[in-house]
């Protein structure tokens, strides 16, 4: 008989022999290696984790928490998520009695895999991460308590590896949108990640409160302190900047995954700093120049050339503050006009190849994901869609893709939408806009940018191979 055409009969789990000490792994979570103690003295088992906090739906509560998986380690820390089964009271091994959550998880050990139900608590200072209770030790498991390691070893090393990366779960995260309105963009980003099984909070931005401290920065609202979050969508408006991006800087100390961080909102807003960091990259951008002192009006448009000018207030958005003027005489006026106002510009000589038309290309960590053209309404040079332009998908050029890229990269924003023009001598980029509107480029080009940016920020948050220190154990 051919016995590889009999069916393989279910592996009897006997043979399964457990020391009082053992490698093993909670693969759901993410950790692929923890030693554990084998404690028959103990009903349930136990995982020992910090920053333990419910978050999600009533009907389905998650924890999210965190877990030093290598004693000693604490450079080295795995976020972890999962449902919340019960809450019980616990006696622990020294007589403490302490209301744990309990999850249901997968333990490894060896090639056997069974669920168990896992009790959190933050006791940091224990020598093993996890003890295994009577309750996950299977009937046709036998324990040799005078025994260690009698299953096959497992390394840290896998934490210092990428394999880490591979070994993480897709689990459910814990995520902050940092926005003041209850728009479509805001909305979207609720609903595709709620769908993706993540918990998304609106955070209004303004209703932050903080203690600045070098110990223990924290960011609080409605009277408690936030939570922990996997990572931060920040929708900072440009009439908030300043203390939004405080707010934001907060997270970051914190260790946060921030989708755009607060120095590249900051200096991408400021319309003067953007266009001198961009330059100094050698991005191309239409001739732009700017003075403070009415005495320099004439040289100030001799600098960016003789034709038609476009003169902008450094805190225009939506189009609102830019002038084209079509001779000298006009730009003089205009730039009169403004200074009388004592109001902040810059002047750009005018793309007039562009004829009222601009491409904004949305770039998701690194990569252009959708591009439309935006066409000016009537005779207007301006093509912002608050003013009546249209917008339609458009194919775009590797030098255009390129451009693009390296302008959300100087500012190093994980969601940025570059605004460019089309001249006789390539891209010119006009903008770059830390908190790109989806409505618009979604419905032009049928992309769903809201899950591109999910799968970026689940990319993020995996855990990173940390650096092996010398002396490190196992
Ligand atoms: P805002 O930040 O207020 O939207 P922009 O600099 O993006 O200001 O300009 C608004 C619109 O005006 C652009 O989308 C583009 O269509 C047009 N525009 C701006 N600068 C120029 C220029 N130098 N040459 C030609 N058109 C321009």
């Amino acid at each position: 008989m051919d016995l590889s055409d009999t069916p393989h009969p279910p592996r009897p789990p006997s043979g399964l022999t457990l020391g009082w000490e053992e490698w093993i792994a909670l693969p759901g979570l993410g950790l692929p290696a923890l030693k554990a103690k084998v404690d028959t003295g103990a009903k349930t088992s136990a995982l020992h984790a910090f920053d333990i906090e419910p978050f999600g739906p009533i009907n389905r509560p998650k924890l999210r928490f965190a877990v030093h998986p290598v004693p000693g380690r604490t450079d080295l820390t795995i976020a972890c998520s999962a449902l919340i089964r019960d809450r019980r009271d616990v006696t622990s091994s020294n007589g403490e009695a302490e209301l744990r959550y309990v999850i249901e998880t997968r333990l490894k050990v060896g090639d056997v895999e069974v669920p168990i139900e896992v009790t959190l608590t933050d006791r940091t200072n224990m020598a093993y991460r996890m003890l295994i209770g009577r309750q996950a030790i299977q009937p046709a498991w036998r324990i040799s308590p005078a025994a260690s390691f009698c299953q096959e070893r497992l390394s840290y090393d896998i934490y210092h590896t990428a394999e880490v990366k591979l070994a993480a779960p897709h689990r459910s995260l814990r995520i902050a949108v940092l926005s003041r309105e209850d728009n479509h963009s805001t909305r979207r980003l609720v609903t595709e990640g709620e769908e993706r099984s993540h918990t998304v909070e609106v955070i209004d931005t303004t209703r932050c409160y903080m203690a600045i401290n070098a110990l223990a920065p924290e960011v609080h609202y409605d009277g408690k302190r936030l939570p922990r979050y996997d990572a931060v969508i920040p929708r900072i408006g440009a009439s908030i900047t300043s203390y939004g991006t405080a707010v934001l800087r907060q997270f970051e100390t914190l260790g946060t995954h921030c989708v755009n961080g607060s120095a590249g909102i900051t200096a991408s807003r400021d319309k003067l700093h953007a266009h001198q960091m961009l330059a100094a990259k050698g991005i191309g951008m239409p001739q732009t120049a700017f003075a403070a002192s009415p005495k320099d009006t004439d040289n100030l448009i001799g600098l960016v050339g003789s034709g038609p000018l476009v003169v902008k207030l450094l805190e225009s958005t939506q189009g609102k503050g830019v002038v084209l003027a079509e001779t000298k005489k006009a730009a003089q006026s205009v730039i009169d006009a403004f200074r009388g106002l004592r109001a902040n510009f810059l002047v750009q000589n005018f793309v007039k190849e562009a004829a009222g038309e601009d491409i904004r290309c949305l770039v998701v960590d690194g990569r252009v994901m959708a591009a439309m053209k935006r066409t000016a309404s009537g005779d207007d040079f301006r093509s912002n869609l608050h003013r009546g332009g249209t917008a339609a998908p458009v194919r775009i050029t590797k030098e255009e893709r390129d451009t693009a890229v390296r302008a959300a990269r100087v500012f190093n924003l994980g969601l940025a939408g570059v605004d460019l023009l089309r001249s006789h001598d390539g891209p010119k980029v006009l903008e770059v806009n830390s908190s790109p509107g989806l409505e618009g480029i979604e419905l032009a080009t049928g992309k769903n940018i809201a899950a591109l940016l999910y799968d970026a920020i689940e990319r993020k948050v995996r855990p990173e191979p940390v650096r092996k220190r010398r002396g490190t154990p196992g």
